[in-house]
């Protein structure tokens, strides 16, 4: 059994900058054919290196192999015509030329796949893998087919099962759907959105987690986290819906938020990824303000059932900031972990390097 207060992070880490412009979404790569295929590769084991020093437990590649969490994986399907883009309103938040679906949609060949062996060879931690979930899929893109986001979401469900199970034959061990859309679309959450996640992960037997936040410090989320009042309430209708799924895992965001933590009961009986690290800011959290962060969670979620993490993807942020804020990741859950009744003095994980 591994001890308590296993840390991991939400999924994505800034790139080096001689792969990609540092600071923005969608950023072009600077390496191209085989030089692009090698410069993923050597950055996925910088990220691994940061994390891995940093004492982060489950670890990711930092999505150091595609430009977007979610279109870089609709990009490798048939059905999508991202030639000629059409202005949506993404999570009722701000607009974006977005690709449209003009078929049906279809996964020929295996996305992250190699991208997953490579990770899996390259370290001995337990690895995650992230994928988007079918309703934020769909919030990404014009539909000038199926004419219906359920039916949408549904044909991506089944899409991202395949990969999903091919990623597990790999060796990943925890495999990630991102649904900041949970966010935004409560009455469709209730209605298919929970259904089209478990149709995602059907069959599945490694960790299957859900990630909801409320996104990366960019300005249009930071104008909407302005509207939503002083408690963020948007987890309370989701989150007894996720309590009855089938999905082990719910990461959330936590630190400097909002969201009363008392939610977090909502989720009985599912491990919880508890965001003690602020990505919208680049002050860097000090170790006991994380361990402040967990000790507040511990309330509701039991030891090993907490996962300290980041609130979301890191990606927009300095590789200078994202590495301290790893750094105070792994030493605040190493403090917590201290605290826990009959683990002081333990030495197998406390005296471990990096913390
Ligand atoms: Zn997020």
């Amino acid at each position: 059994m591994p001890p308590p207060l296993q840390t991991t992070i939400a999924g994505s880490l800034p790139k080096p900058g001689w792969l990609s412009p540092p600071g923005q979404l969608w950023a072009p790569w600077l390496l191209h054919d085989e030089r692009l295929v090698e410069g993923k590769r050597d950055a996925v084991r910088l990220a691994l290196r940061d994390q891995e020093q940093a004492g982060i437990e489950i670890v990711t590649d930092g999505e150091q192999t595609r430009r977007h969490f979610v279109t870089t994986f609709i990009e490798n399907l048939d059905g999508v015509d991202f030639e000629h883009k059409r202005t949506v309103r993404i999570r009722n938040r701000y607009d974006a030329e977005v690709p449209v679906v003009v078929g049906p949609v279809a996964r020929r060949h295996p996305v992250f796949v190699d991208d997953a062996r490579f990770l899996r060879a390259a370290t001995t931690r337990r690895i995650k893998y992230t994928l988007p979930g079918p309703m934020t899929m769909v919030d990404t893109l014009y539909d000038a087919q199926y004419r219906s986001r359920e039916r949408l979401a549904r044909a991506f469900a089944e899409i991202l099962n395949e990969e999903a199970r091919a990623l597990e034959a790999e060796g990943v061990d925890v495999i990630q759907f991102d649904e900041p859309a949970f966010n935004v679309y409560f009455d469709e959450v209730r209605d298919w959105g929970i259904g089209a996640l478990e149709r995602a992960a059907r069959g599945l037997k490694c960790a299957t987690a859900v990630h909801i936040c409320y996104g990366y410090g960019i300005q249009a989320n930071i104008d909407w986290k302005k509207t939503l009042g002083a408690e963020w309430r948007q987890y309370e209708s989701t989150f007894p819906l996720l309590a009855a799924s089938a999905i082990d895992q719910v990461s959330l965001e936590c630190a400097n938020s909002h969201v009363p933590l008392e939610l977090i009961a909502l989720l009985e009986g599912k491990d919880v990824l508890v965001g003690a690290i602020d990505v919208a800011t680049t002050r860097v959290e000090t170790p006991e303000e994380v361990a402040a962060t967990i000790r507040e969670a511990l309330k509701y979620v039991p030891p090993e059932r907490l996962y300290p993490c980041t609130n979301c993807g890191m990606v927009p942020l300095s590789r200078e900031v994202a590495r301290a804020k790893l750094m105070a990741l792994g030493a605040g859950a190493e403090l917590a972990r201290r605290e826990l009744p009959g683990r002081a003095k333990k030495g197998s994980w406390g005296s471990r390097r990096g913390v």
